[in-house]
């Protein structure tokens, strides 16, 4: 266990009076202590195997997809029984293209026989119990070996590392995080332990954005961490605040939602730095992160096997995101459709120089992010690429669906919006999708975010599984 799991835990519990004290110590001691034996581990392997080959690559990336196949054969019962019915002959997968050869799950077979995915060599109290919330909004459940924290922070600290990032830089966090009580303001805390400047994102008011600028320019936080939504509403004030902001950042670090192409040019105008992202799930099955000279997502070959399948579960340029974890042999997911949709890259080489496999982009999940037109087909919310002055003028908007063609869509508008330019970005919109879906404007005062802090574009109200993806 690393020191910083237990120290957290305890320093939490801290008033706040005492955390710059406990945040001072605790940097005298050396990174490795700090971060503890997993963390260095991992950090290593991804450092000298960085930049090998693609044949060096495959040769490791086998060798970790036989391991976890021939350990869940043996030592699941779930896979044991499922791979008996289904006829697979384990002397026949020698490499990971075998993978086809195997059938897939799913989060609702997942819910259904939990403990039957369980290692016959792990124990539940051994474990760290996780729940996702599943494709009907039910939550699903699963257990991880507690090396899984340091072991995903090394992973995550290798990617942002591309941005410069280091595991001691600080940053300004804009996530669903409560924000600790006893501090001078109740919507902005900073934690020196983390070196994070938390402000609040579910109270973003002119007021309180204002305080967080006053709190940048005193803090200087190297980069931002947080929720597009909340990054978006920051850059919308700090663009009409007089001045701006003196402080730069180094780099913006988004998670957890999906980034849509005006945003990110958005984001980037607005701070002059460069935004970073990575795509990744709890389940922690495949993991991928943007590089120095390219925004597709570098899938981390150690760390899951990714494909993307079709609605027949046949491997295709485009489809659901199908991941085989190499890390969790505890609880192993093989063949897991994750429900978000993917397309591959179809350029051959990077520029950066790695040789993982690159998606072109993830468009966000199957039954959340999609709108439907008249004739039932899908269009992502990606698709609608929105690049337009227009949209400068609205803080924030929602586009609600409980009719295939027609979308509402809400705006939460800048002073400076008017008639005209809704009719501009109805015309846009309606031209993107060449007539198949109508919007319906509606000006509203406030688009609140979700209770988990992060903010949902589409609010998909249709039985959206019925139509079919085009
Ligand atoms: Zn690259």
């Amino acid at each position: 266990m690393s020191l910083i799991y237990t120290v957290k835990k305890n320093y939490d519990r801290l008033p706040a009076s005492l955390l710059k004290i406990a945040g001072a110590l605790y940097y005298c001691l050396p990174a490795e202590k700090r971060y503890g034996g997993d963390f260095e581990k991992t950090t290593d392997l991804l450092k000298k195997t960085e930049y090998l080959s693609k044949e060096e690559l495959d040769t490791l990336v086998n060798e970790r997809f036989l391991y976890i196949v021939k350990y869940a054969a043996a030592h699941v019962p779930y896979y044991r029984e499922k791979y008996g019915e289904y006829g697979v002959d384990m002397a026949s997968i020698h490499d990971v293209r075998d993978i086809v050869k195997l059938p897939t799950i799913d989060k609702e077979e997942l819910r259904a026989h939990r403990d039957q995915f369980l290692s016959d060599e792990y124990k539940p109290e051994d474990l760290m119990y996780i729940t996702t919330s599943g494709s009907t909004g039910n939550p699903v459940g699963f257990y991880q070996k507690k090396s899984m924290m340091m072991t995903e922070w090394a992973y995550v600290m290798h990617i942002w590392s591309r941005a410069g990032c280091k595991p001691d830089s600080s940053r300004l966090v804009l996530r669903g995080k409560k924000i600790k009580e006893g501090g001078k303001d109740p919507h902005i805390f900073y934690d020196p332990l983390r070196r994070e400047l938390n402000c609040d994102v579910f109270n973003m008011t002119e007021e309180n954005l204002e305080k967080y600028c006053v709190a940048i320019e005193k803090y200087k936080p190297e980069f931002i961490h947080g929720y597009m939504s909340a990054i978006m509403m920051l850059a919308k004030y700090v663009e009409s605040r007089g001045g701006g902001l003196k402080h730069s950042f180094k780099g913006i670090l988004a998670v957890s939602e999906n980034i849509l192409r005006e945003q990110r040019d958005y984001v980037e105008k607005v701070f002059g730095a460069r935004v970073f992202s990575f795509y990744g799930h709890s389940e922690r099955l495949v993991i991928a992160g943007e590089c120095e000279k390219s925004s597709q997502y570098h899938i981390e070959p150690l760390y899951g096997y990714c494909e993307l399948l079709d609605r027949n579960g046949r491997q295709a340029n485009e489809g659901e995101i199908t991941g085989t974890g190499f890390l969790n042999d505890a609880m192993p997911l093989i063949r897991y459709r994750t429900g978000d949709i993917a397309s591959w890259s179809g350029e051959k080489e990077c520029p950066c120089g790695r040789h993982a496999l690159r998606l072109a982009g993830v468009q966000g999940r199957w039954n959340q992010d999609m709108l439907v037109t008249k004739e039932g087909a899908y269009v992502s919310l990606a698709a609608l690429n929105i690049h337009s002055d227009e949209f400068d003028y609205i803080v924030r908007y929602k586009l609600v669906q409980d009719e295939p063609g027609v979308v509402t869509m809400k705006i939460l508008p800048q002073k400076e919006y008017s008639n005209e330019k809704g009719k501009r970005i109805k015309g846009l919109l309606e031209e993107k999708v060449s007539g198949k879906i109508r919007f319906d404007l509606q000006l509203v005062d406030d688009l609140p975010v979700g209770a988990n802090g992060k903010y949902k574009i589409v609010d998909q109200r249709l039985p959206i599984h019925h139509f079919k993806i085009s």
